[in-house]
């Protein structure tokens, strides 16, 4: 039996790198631009940044926020996202220990966070991250311990359909496109991990923030609503608790 602080340490690491990947691919990929290359580069003065610079967290705590050549600082958002990486596969890791739901609930929450990140900086979400994490997650059904492919499937059908449908109506209703075609895709990859009733508790939970969070700044300063970051929060809170959130709403308002 392998032990199980090797499996922590091991997510934590793997994390950590993702999340390093992750800062790159939120830069890169709204912008239509390869991950691979140029490799990284300050942007203040374009030197290409040494492997030894580039570790996850500490790289950045060695260089004390700062670029080695020419001195400009570089963003604490760089650590804080390979850290809530490698948190969260570390937590997918304690609640999962060796078992396919460790993958899958990782890769969500790792999707879910390059979605909000890059909602919140440019309002795109790219395509990457939804179509190629719908793949993910119908790929990952047909492991052993999770949610079905067929499931999977009919949430994904869901999770597009329902989006589309209210943005068409919002369409109609305000004369100008209400829902962004990255928030449709995005809840086909959410229903492909979480299945239909993920789905519906998702988006419920993602209007009430939205509504309740950015509706009165909306309002006031006439900004867009970038609705994929309160699907994300809603998602996060749908994948481990909707099972007791949905329990709940039965027994107390329809006495199941
Ligand atoms: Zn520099």
């Amino acid at each position: 039996m392998t032990p199980e602080w090797l499996l922590y340490l091991f997510a934590g690491l793997l994390g950590a790198a993702l999340g390093s990947f992750l800062n790159v691919c939120v830069y890169r990929w709204p912008a239509d631009l390869s991950v691979v290359s140029p490799p990284s580069r300050c942007p203040s003065c374009g030197a290409g940044i040494r492997w030894f610079d580039n570790v996850p967290v500490l790289g950045w705590i060695f260089l004390r926020g700062r670029c080695r050549n020419c001195r400009a600082p570089i963003s604490i958002q760089y650590p804080l996202v390979e850290l809530a990486t490698a948190a969260v596969w570390v937590m997918a890791a304690l609640r999962f220990s060796y078992d396919w739901r460790t993958l899958s609930t990782a890769v969500f929450f790792t999707l879910l966070l390059g979605i909000a990140l890059s909602d919140a900086r440019t309002y795109i979400i790219p395509d990457q991250f939804t179509l190629g994490g719908l793949v993910i997650g119908i790929a990952l059904a047909f492991a052993p311990g999770g949610i079905t492919p067929v499931r999977s499937l009919i949430g994904a059908a869901l999770g597009f359909g329902l989006l589309w449908l209210v943005g068409e109506l919002g369409r109609w209703a305000f004369k100008k496109p209400a829902m962004g075609g990255g928030d449709i895709k995005m809840m086909a990859m959410v229903g492909a991990f979480l299945g239909s009733s993920g789905v519906l508790l998702t988006i419920f939970l993602g209007a009430l923030f939205g509504s309740l969070v950015f509706g009165p700044i909306s309002m006031k300063t006439g900004k867009l609503v970038p609705f994929g970051i309160f699907l994300a929060l809603g998602a996060a809170i749908a994948e481990p608790w909707g099972h007791a959130i949905v329990g709940w709403y039965t027994r107390t308002f329809l006495g199941g």
